[in-house]
């Protein structure tokens, strides 16, 4: 065993300048998310690009799904490698989107150049970067260890940004992460090379809200504000939502520490009159809102119900009703996800972490993200319970300008996932 992991981390080594430009040539199809632009040429690419290596290739759209048009069809990648006798099968899931630009960069968003040891990009570290790894990992592993068990899965999937429902949702309603077909799944997310996510918290989406009447702004007695409403809500979320949910603590071992706590951001709010049109120069005219509505993102904790949380709301929205005359409201839900935690006992974490420990010569820390990611459909949809979050890149600068991710991190990450490969498929 000795022998092949040096044989496997040489193999990796030796890959360092096509792991590099698999990286470039990922980045520079600039897969923008929202609207979902060029999903099918960098599929298609990257399907031509593995075929070349010996991998079965299958390009899936997720039709009908939530996100996909004809104008921005949601495409996704299958890529299966087969072992040389029957075994378990570990399966590798990166998503091919990328989040806007936004302002800041100094560097050329999608040119992917190289300084100091780092490729600069929008995607470099969430997540092409990871998914390159990955690639890189499962050839090396072959070309060190070709007489081995099972198969090697990699894909390449849409959406993860927007929900991930025209990808590992899609891929996972079609039977693709079963537990009878797939029995390990490492998703390279940028959570930093010697951690292992485990999972995710959950979180509840929900639009609140409060009504009015509609009377002229002079003589505001003859309505009733639905903004004044709305107020009285934001006092009521400060004076007891907000030290209710500080208390709460998980003992999910969630990053960033403020993170470790069930947190509630308002996305939006909007009340009376819309937003002028830009370059509209006249004044507003004076009503009474009729129409008051924010927008929560409540994330809780694997301690908590989704019920219990949904009915904190409802409870404060009735106190409130209780001391206002006129007072009427309306809950409405958008999106849930229940919380994911991948046992540390589970075959893929200990795999992972006795190979973090020959590369990077450390034990591994076991984090879990403050954000959902696609791990939430594989568990939830594809009933499989063995999936992990591990890869290169340092989280902090997703979706950041500037983002970049570092090219001996990408190296000692391929090393680790490949020798996960010779612990699980090479015996
Ligand atoms: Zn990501």
């Amino acid at each position: 065993m000795v022998d092949l992991t040096e044989k496997i981390l040489a193999e990796v080594a030796a890959r360092r300048d096509t792991l590099v430009a698999l990286t470039q040539d990922l980045v520079r199809i600039p897969t923008l998310n929202p609207p979902g632009e060029r999903y099918r040429e960098l599929v298609e690419w990257l399907g031509q690009r593995m075929e070349a290596q010996g991998w079965q290739v299958e390009l899936i759209r997720a039709t009908g799904a939530i996100g996909d048009s004809d104008s921005h069809p949601r495409w996704n990648l299958v890529a299966r490698f087969a072992g040389t006798r029957p075994g378990e099968v570990v399966h590798f899931n990166g998503h091919h989107d990328v989040v806007e630009v936004g302002n800041g960069w100094t560097h050329d968003p999608f040119a992917a150049e190289i300084e100091d040891g780092r490729i600069y990009g929008r995607g470099t570290c969430d997540m092409k970067g990871g998914l390159a790894t990955a690639i890189i990992a499962a050839e090396a592993f072959i070309a060190a260890n070709p007489d081995f068990a099972g198969a090697i899965e990699v894909s390449a999937t849409a959406d993860e940004e927007s929900g991930g429902y025209g990808g590992v949702a899609y891929l996972a309603e079609q039977g693709y992460f079963n537990p009878e077909r797939v029995q390990h799944v490492i998703i390279p997310e940028p959570l930093n090379k010697d951690r292992i996510c485990l999972g995710h918290r959950g979180v509840w989406w929900a639009e609140i809200e409060t009504k009015g009447r509609i009377a002229h702004g002079s003589m505001p007695f003859l309505g009733d504000s639905a903004i004044r409403h709305m107020g009285a809500v934001l006092e009521e979320m400060e004076r007891t939502l907000y030290p209710l949910l500080a208390q709460k603590r998980t003992d999910m071992p969630v990053v960033p520490e403020g993170a470790k706590q069930s947190t509630l951001n308002i996305n939006s709010i909007h009340g009376g009159e819309p937003e002028p049109a830009p370059g509209f120069t006249g004044f507003p005219a004076p009503c009474v809102a009729d129409r008051a509505r924010i927008v929560i993102d409540r994330r809780f904790l694997i301690e908590e119900d989704i019920r219990d949380v949904k009915d904190e709301v409802k409870s404060l929205m009735e106190r409130v009703k209780a001391e206002r005359p006129g007072f009427e409201y309306e809950i409405r839900d958008m999106h849930e996800v229940v919380p994911s935690m991948t046992d540390e006992d589970a075959p893929v974490v200990r795999s992972t972490a006795a190979a973090i420990e020959k590369v990077l010569g450390q034990r591994p820390a076991y984090v879990v993200s403050p954000g959902t990611y696609d791990q939430k459909h594989i568990d939830r949809i594809g009933r499989l319970h063995n999936c992990i979050a591990y890869g290169p890149g340092i989280l902090d600068l997703a979706h950041q300008p500037d983002e970049w991710i570092g090219i001996d991190d990408m190296v000692d990450s391929a090393g680790v996932m490949a020798l996960v490969l010779a612990e699980l498929l090479g015996r």
